[in-house]
């Protein structure tokens, strides 16, 4: 039972986020067809390549100048909406992460909270506008209820995964208030938001590598 992520598990994290990206590039695609510009499984797999490239090269000793290098590397990689979001995300965390080896659980959670807020700084979404802050936001506040009521790494992430999904699945109906689709005002309704997807499997394979992870 992992009782912290190091460095390494956080490696592997990205590995496995990188990989289902790949493997759902179609689908994330599909998504951003129906209700934006068909290129969200492109930008995000380009940015999840350019950042394995990146981490291939040498990986940073500490978590902040881990999470760092990821989040400059997406900035710098993905045009579109997403890199410059995921790209916030990742830098925040390492922010609030500090310079340490690994991360237990509230560390964690807090670093996703800062993360989160970034994304919110900078895109100014808001529960309901239909994008990945509705899977994220859930996320992250069933990984903080779950460590509250004393879940360990492994139980926590798994929660935060399951909140993500839900997140995602609920953003179908809505019609999208920020982003590319809300151009389509109406007729974004009944199709998922494709960022809450992608965001979805970030909750995912963090579970997996918080769990799996040796
Ligand atoms: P683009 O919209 O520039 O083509 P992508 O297709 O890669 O970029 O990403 C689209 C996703 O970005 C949307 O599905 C949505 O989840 C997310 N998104 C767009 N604008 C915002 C925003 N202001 N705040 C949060 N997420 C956003
Ligand atoms: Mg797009």
């Amino acid at each position: 039972m992992m009782a912290s992520v190091d460095t390494a598990a956080l490696v592997d994290w990205i590995h496995r986020f990188r990989d289902v990206i790949a493997d759902k590039r179609e689908w994330l695609t599909e998504l951003d067809s129906a209700i934006g510009d068909a290129d969200h499984g492109a930008n995000m797999a380009r940015g999840m390549d350019a950042v394995v490239a990146k981490l291939d090269t040498g990986v940073p000793d500490t978590v902040d100048e881990l999470l760092k290098t990821v989040g400059m590397t997406l900035v710098s990689s993905v045009g579109g909406a997403s890199g410059p979001l995921y790209g916030t995300l990742f830098l925040r965390m390492g922010m609030a992460a500090g310079p340490v080896t690994e991360l237990d659980a509230a560390a964690l959670a807090a670093s996703l909270r800062a993360g989160l807020d970034g994304i919110v700084a900078r895109g100014k979404a808001e529960a309901g506008d239909k994008t990945m802050f509705d899977a994220m936001a859930p996320a992250v506040d069933a990984l903080d209820a779950a460590i509250a009521e004393g879940a360990d790494l492994g139980a926590a992430t798994a929660a935060a995964a399951t909140a993500a999904a839900a997140g995602r699945d609920a953003t179908e109906p809505l019609v999208a208030r920020k982003g590319r689709a809300s151009y389509l005002g109406e007729r974004s309704a009944g199709h998922l938001d494709p960022g809450a997807a992608s965001t979805t499997l970030l909750f995912e394979t963090l579970a997996q590598a918080a769990t799996e992870s040796s």
